[in-house]
């Protein structure tokens, strides 16, 4: 079971949170300033937090910084709808999402389920490694390996990849990939998940072989396993 730490300094939207997280099935732990947040990101080790900005003692953004020292805990960013959220402030502290207030409940369930499968996707036994034929890759390093030769990689590249080869055989739509592996940094259109499959292939495309990620005509992209 997963434990989400809710920050936040207004109680009904605390509660309200904290409710559905938990009718969905999450333990949920709550701070409501920014000094109680750092205290149970250390006593409480969650798998995800959901973080207001605007909060007591710390802000969001100190909290967010200090976090992600230490941590690759995947962070969730709650915003009044009248502050401008910073996207590129949140991209620099490492933000993963962020919601505008005031937001669907079950939108942002939804969302909280989005990005554990995205930092956190666990394919099985191995874990956090993934070996497909000559095809190794590997989450902790950060690292693609194609008949031992190693493949550099953009970061959203490397995610993307990440992602469709943590669920091989399964058709994901442009629109789909866009959600799940660009999240709210995404600003452009679906042709940037074509570009970014275009630049993997050439790198994945060893020895005249065939690459891993197939067109699926009319529906999008799949990573097919060969061997
Ligand atoms: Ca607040």
């Amino acid at each position: 079971m997963s434990t989400i730490l809710v920050v936040e300094d207004e109680e009904s939207v605390r509660e309200l949170v904290r409710m559905y997280l938990e009718n969905d099935g999450f333990r949920v732990e709550t701070a409501s300033d920014g000094e109680e947040a750092l205290n149970k990101v250390k006593a409480n080790t969650p798998d995800l937090i959901i973080l207001d900005i605007m909060l007591p003692k710390f802000d969001g953004w100190t909290v967010c910084r200090e976090v992600k020292k230490t941590s690759s805990v995947p962070i969730i960013m709650l915003s009044a709808r009248t502050e401008e959220f910073d996207r590129v402030l949140g991209l620099e502290l490492g933000a993963d999402d962020y919601i505008p207030k005031p937001f669907s409940p079950r939108e942002m369930v939804a969302r909280v389920r989005a990005v554990l499968r995205r930092t956190n996707a666990s394919p099985g036994a191995g874990g956090r490694v993934l070996t497909y034929g000559d095809l190794t890759i590997d989450r902790d390093a950060n690292r693609v390996t194609v008949n031992d030769r190693e493949v550099a990689m953009a970061p959203r590249e490397f995610e993307l990849l990440w992602f469709l080869a943590c669920h091989p055989g399964r058709v994901y739509s442009r629109e789909q990939l866009l959600e799940e592996v660009w999240g709210y940094e995404y600003l452009g259109d679906a042709r940037t998940v074509d570009t970014h499959i275009k630049r993997l292939r050439e790198k994945l495309h060893a020895n005249g072989e065939a690459t891993y990620i197939k067109t699926v005509w009319g529906r999008g992209y799949k990573f097919e396993a060969t061997e």
